[in-house]
């Protein structure tokens, strides 16, 4: 049986994926291997992912995000669910989740494995669920036979909600939005209905085997998750949060690598303190946040709402955010939310790397400066996070080619331009005519996470097209605008 990458580690083995991995965040191969080996960073790698990129999730590590992609019950086409893919890894996810729901549930998750250079996670009760006219007629057979053949499948990490206990439930009555996780709230039922103990809390062994010959990665689920800012930090999720650190250990046992899921909706004010909280119950496995959501009160815009969170968490330790898009709450986004829910997603880890003073995070934002000051519009657009939206947006007023060295844009005018003011002035001081200390991202400690426009993110395994049954999908095709 092949080895998990904890265990290799363990052995003192660096792996061709921490190799890599090493190049990518340019860190010592060694550091890696100690981080993977003392289960503070994970390496989602499962051995039939034959298209990954191998990246890693840590809080030593750049800052990642995730981006949820998927059908439901109204939309269940591969094509569209492809374009998403290649929409959300084209705009910057270090990984994707597939929480399809909908129809061609097998056939849409291999199709994502097959073309995701990006590690690929999924819920397996989302379709352990489907074959069941009743949650409560989930059985334990069931929800470890999809385990199995997800694995299978090739999928790297799987969110499995094995936290929520019958105990648990209790603690729950009192919160003003209850259980809102979709897996929880599944879960929380079978208990109630059939008397017995949470079926993936008392299968974890079975599943920890599973995961071992595959190399799966555990993202253990927090189905009792607050749906509120009113629910936040309570004693349900606390209880779980107890249970999450128990079965970490567990999971380590086994050799398999794991990382913890965290809320949701929290005020800005507890925020450090859940992720705090989280490093010490989980011994410092990395943590994955749902944003979180820091109010409540700004549906179709909970992208902002929640990447306000997300950078608060970053700053104190989570590894990984999930990404919310502009839809949250409201229905299944579209590939335009794919995109705004990344470019806030992709702020809010940039901008806590930032203040971390991750190495070398700060080039990016020097390189882009400078080319502001000297109005070199085109390398402006080239650093931009998104380049076809800063060009876009510039060219609605000046799309000439003479605007590209203009020293002005449309915000201010040519008269009332700072920038140029400024330089004028200080030319005429004889202080400056050019910035002659440029930033070489080349040359930055941080390379391949500065290299625009990909960000933290390599692009460089993704293919430039997609085909599929003879129909070849690009991004330009999913954004026309542009
Ligand atoms: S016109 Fe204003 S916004 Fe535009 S480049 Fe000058 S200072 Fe910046």
């Amino acid at each position: 049986m092949k080895r998990t990458q904890i265990q290799r580690a363990r052995a003192g083995e660096v792996t061709p994926a921490m190799e890599r991995v090493a190049e990518r965040e340019n860190r010592d191969p060694e550091f890696v291997r100690e981080q993977v080996a003392d289960g503070q960073a994970v390496i989602p790698n499962n051995h039939a992912h034959d298209s990954l990129d191998p990246m890693i999730i840590g809080r030593e590590f750049a800052t990642k995000v995730n981006a949820n992609i998927g059908n439901s019950e109204t939309t269940s086409d591969i094509e569209g669910e492809l374009r998403k893919l290649h929409t959300a890894v084209h705009y910057g996810a270090d990984t994707v989740m597939d929480l399809s729901t909908g129809g061609n549930l097998n056939e849409i998750r291999e199709a994502n494995v097959d073309h995701a250079p990006v590690p690929v996670g999924t819920v397996p009760i989302y379709e352990a669920i489907k074959h069941v006219d009743d949650p409560a007629d989930l059985t334990h057979e069931l929800l470890l036979d999809t385990i199995e053949k997800q694995a299978e499948q090739g999928v790297d990490y799987m969110t499995i909600h094995a936290g929520i206990l019958m105990e648990h439930l209790p603690l729950t009555d009192g919160r003003k939005t209850g259980i809102v996780s979709r897996g929880g709230s599944i879960l929380a039922q079978w208990m109630e209905e059939n008397g017995m103990q949470n079926p993936l809390y008392a299968k974890f062994d079975a599943i920890c085997e599973i995961f071992a010959e595959h190399d799966v990665t555990f993202s253990l689920g927090d189905g009792l998750r607050p749906g509120s800012i009113a629910d936040a930090s309570d004693e349900a999720q606390f209880a779980e949060l107890d249970t999450l650190g128990e079965l970490t250990r567990t999971a380590w046992d086994h050799s398999v690598q794991v990382m913890v899921e965290g809320p949701g909706h929290v005020p800005m004010d507890q925020v450090a303190d859940n992720v705090e909280r989280q490093q010490s119950v989980c011994d410092g496995a990395p943590f994955y946040v749902l944003g979180p959501l820091v109010t409540d009160v700004a549906p179709g815009y909970d992208h902002i709402t929640s990447a306000i969170g997300a950078t608060e968490a970053a700053r104190a330790g989570a590894a990984m955010l999930c990404y919310v898009t502009p839809k949250e709450h409201l229905g299944l986004p579209e590939e335009e939310d794919v995109r705004d829910g990344l470019a806030a997603y992709r702020i809010a880890a940039h901008a806590a790397d930032v203040a971390n003073d991750h190495p070398g995070a700060r080039d990016w934002d020097d390189a882009l400066s400078e080319a502001r000051y000297e109005f070199d519009w085109r390398r402006q657009f080239d650093l931009a996070l998104d380049p076809e939206r800063a060009q876009t947006y510039h060219d609605q007023t000046l799309p000439g080619d003479n605007y590209k060295e203009a020293r002005f844009c449309s915000m201010c005018g040519v008269e009332f331009c700072s920038m140029r003011i400024d330089q004028d002035a200080r030319d005429a001081d004889g202080e400056m005519s050019a910035i002659d200390d440029e930033t070489d991202l080349r040359a930055s400690a941080a390379a391949e996470v500065n290299l625009p426009p990909v960000g933290s993110h390599d692009t460089s395994g993704v293919p430039e097209k997609v085909e599929i049954d003879g129909v070849t999908f690009t991004p330009e095709e999913s954004h026309a605008d542009d």
